[in-house]
């Protein structure tokens, strides 16, 4: 081929097949891992760096400092230990004497080692004995012909089995070497400078091959600040184009309907209540429908300002719906409207998966009709086919996966309604600035006065008997309690209800629980049993028993996690604590903080990771909702409950919203200061910008041709 031939679009779009060092069969296994063409590879980002700064003879080497030495595989030893784990020792003779690799418990890195083979180590050498010795060290195998690489930071890719890092290096390298000079800056040269960021083709070339420490850092600043730009970009046009586009009806909450709410409740709202009632009324008196998020920790009271802010709407003459993630919730919160609305003229009703058909297009019929007010239902229902009359308000509560597409569902035809979302799982700053950048956030800090603390305790087996003891005595002051047992996958899992249905082995396992304390531990008291698999009917049975007293201790899996509220209830037991997030651990113990008796919360648990430990070791550490939310996010990294993914974005490349945090900050102000000055990037320098937003979020963000 002639690239004199091909512009330079044509050439970032060379197929990978056609890059050097490539070829079909590797071709293939790039395109497994989403590499197509030139310009994908270029914008493949290393996952770390084989640090190999500080490369040394053997008679150079000194303890405990991160080096690399080159040599050749002279022994390979792999045994079992009494333990029953195991132990491989690689032995490496380099030009002034031997070094030993050594790995506990991974017997696979066997397979990544050869007699007679060049390799380079990189670790914190120590010496033991006669012989220089590294664990784990990061190793680096060459080919035969192979230089030992030349940069001092070698990156290290994402990569499907089959590729080698030695594969893909070669291949970056060459597609760099034709295509880094065709590449568009997106960004004027005045903002470069201004902004203190590298040009693309500068910073490209370093992240992928690093001249050092400090050129790397420039490099990945440059692609981090464009990365989380971009994005900022996108939803400052998606804000003003819902700004333009969408028509909410006004539903004002006047003096006088205010005060006709507010004679509804029991207590008087807390000082975060009423702020978030506030703001609240604030977005549903405009036409520009409301996206507000609502967080509070567990017990914090976010229920009465949902039923307020559905109580306005239907003063205006509107309905609204109020979607709980289970069918357990979804119940007390019509039992919740039951007792406010009891003098009251507001028709409100029940839809979930529980009614028979009958009874269901009943409900539907009226709704249709305009002749229910509020409807409280599981999402799963209100997806499907539902019509409303007049709706003017939806509230989804407990939910923390609402992304931009699952709101999109909701919309239907004729004007939008306003949205109120709900969570207990604060969500860290860096999130709610990105992801969730088009939604207005109130945050309800304090719960309601006169709570008690949830004392916490991690305990172990030996101490069961002492916990039960505490637990009968509670019991007999006429206390409640739970005891509850983990899903099989708990931490995986997020959707309650879903994880349910499909876990039979955890209701056998429950079912023992149920057992042995029956006839055991808790044989004097009366218990109850709860899970997913049980029926609608079934469920709501044992939950009103256990809220009228009948039932003293309930056992159950996490279907009692959200949301649930029996004031009575203040004895938490977590079985296997190990195997839950921290939100969920957090959730649970605020099954036990909401009434004007102190709560306890006991956890068995048998951490096996690091990661799990100090999971627990925050869990125990603070009941701040908001603390451990960090905590957690910290533990976890973005990926798994905030992740790009379920919000319906591409994943980013290279930033991390748990590490980039500053550069985020950066980037969102500049983006809000350039639409700001040219609000439709319509400006001739910004021409580049706009159509990379447009290319990588437009479709996601439903963009359509903004400006
Ligand atoms: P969450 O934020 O976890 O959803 P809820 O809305 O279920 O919390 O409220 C927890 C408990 O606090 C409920 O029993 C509710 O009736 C009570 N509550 C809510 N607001 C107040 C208040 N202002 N004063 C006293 N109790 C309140
Ligand atoms: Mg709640």
């Amino acid at each position: 081929m002639d690239p004199k031939k091909k512009t330079p679009a044509e050439m970032l779009a060379t197929p990978v097949q056609f890059l050097k060092g490539a070829g079909p069969q590797r071709a293939e296994l790039l395109e497994r891992i989403g590499l197509h063409t030139a310009a994908d590879v270029l914008f493949f980002f290393p996952r770390s760096y084989q640090d190999l700064t500080d490369r040394r003879e053997i008679n150079q080497l000194e303890e405990g400092k991160l080096q690399s030495v080159l040599g050749t595989v002279e022994e390979i030893d792999l045994r079992a230990t009494s333990a029953g784990g195991s132990i491989l020792g690689v032995l490496v003779r380099c030009d002034t004497g031997h070094i030993r690799a050594i790995w506990f418990n991974q017997p696979i890195m066997r397979e990544r080692f050869s007699f007679g083979q060049r390799v380079m180590l990189s670790g914190k050498p120590k010496y033991e004995g006669l012989v220089w010795q590294m664990a784990h060290p990061l190793v680096e195998t060459l080919d035969k012909d192979e230089e030992a690489p030349a940069g001092e930071l070698l990156p290290v890719y994402p990569l499907t089995e089959g590729l080698r890092q030695w594969d893909i290096r070669k291949i970056v390298r060459g597609a760099m070497e034709s295509c880094v000079d065709l590449l568009d800056e997106v960004f004027p040269a005045e903002y470069l400078q201004a902004h203190d960021l590298w040009p693309l083709r500068r910073a490209l070339p370093e992240v992928h091959f690093p001249a050092d420490h400090e050129s790397l850092a420039g490099a990945r600043r440059r692609l981090i600040y464009q990365e989380l730009f971009i994005l900022q970009l996108a939803l400052a046009a998606k804000r003003c184009q819902q700004r333009d586009q969408s028509r909410a009806p006004l539903l004002e909450a006047t003096a006088q309907i205010d005060a006709r709410i507010r004679r509804l409740f029991p207590f008087d709202l807390t000082a975060g209540q009423r702020q978030a009632i506030a703001e609240i009324a604030a977005d549903m008196g405009r036409s520009v429908p409301m996206n507000r998020l609502l967080q509070g920790d567990v017990g914090s009271g976010k229920t009465v300002v949902a039923v307020y802010a559905m109580l306005a709407a239907v003063a205006c003459g509107y309905q609204a719906v109020l979607m709980a993630p289970t069918e357990v919730l979804a119940r007390q919160h019509a039992l919740t409207l039951d007792r406010l609305l009891v003098a009251s003229k507001v028709r409100h009703e029940q839809l979930t998966g529980g009614l028979t058909a009958k009874k269901r297009s009943g409900v539907l019929a009226r709704i249709a009709a305009g002749e229910v007010d509020v409807v409280v239902g599981t999402q799963a229902i209100i997806q499907e086919d539902v019509r409303f009359a007049k709706l003017g308000l939806v509230v989804i509560d407990e939910q923390h996966k609402f992304g931009v597409r699952q709101r999109a569902v909701l919309k239907q035809a004729g004007p939008d309604p306003h949205y109120l979302v709900m969570t207990a799982t604060p969500i860290p700053r860096t999130v709610t600035m990105t992801l969730f950048g088009d939604l207005d956030v109130s945050t309800l800090r304090d719960g309601p006065p006169g709570r008690q603390k949830v004392h916490t305790y991690l305990t172990e087996e030996a101490k069961r008997a002492k916990w039960w003891d505490f637990f009968r005595e509670k019991l007999r002051e006429g206390r409640q309690g739970f005891v509850v047992t983990p899903l099989v996958e708990e931490v995986q899992r997020s959707e309650v209800e879903e994880a349910e249905e499909s876990d039979a082995a955890a209701v056998a396992s429950l079912n023992e629980t149920y057992e042995s304390l029956a006839n055991g531990e808790l044989e004097a008291f009366r218990l109850g049993l709860i899970h997913g698999r049980m029926s609608s009917d079934e469920k709501d049975t044992v939950m009103d028993e256990f809220r009228s007293g009948e039932i003293q201790v309930l056992v159950c899996t996490s279907v009692v996690e959200v949301g649930v509220d029996v004031p009575n209830a203040t004895l938490m037991t977590i079985e296997s604590g190990q195997r839950f997030g921290l939100a969920q651990l957090h959730q649970l113990r605020g099954r036990v903080s909401r009434g004007a008796f102190g709560g306890f919360c006991c956890v068995f648990a048998d951490p096996a990771t690091d990661e799990a430990r100090e999971r627990l070791k925050a869990f125990v550490g603070t009941t701040d909702g908001f603390e451990l939310a960090e905590t957690d996010f910290k533990l976890r990294g973005p990926g798994e409950l905030f992740g790009t993914k379920q919000h319906g974005l591409p994943p980013f490349r290279i930033a991390d919203l748990s590490r980039d945090t500053t550069v985020l900050e950066e980037a969102r102000r500049d983006a809000q200061t350039l639409v700001t000055a040219d609000p439709g990037l319509t400006q001739p320098q910004h021409a580049r910008l706009r159509r990379q937003m447009l290319t990588r979020y437009g479709q996601a963000l439903e963009l359509g041709d903004v400006g």
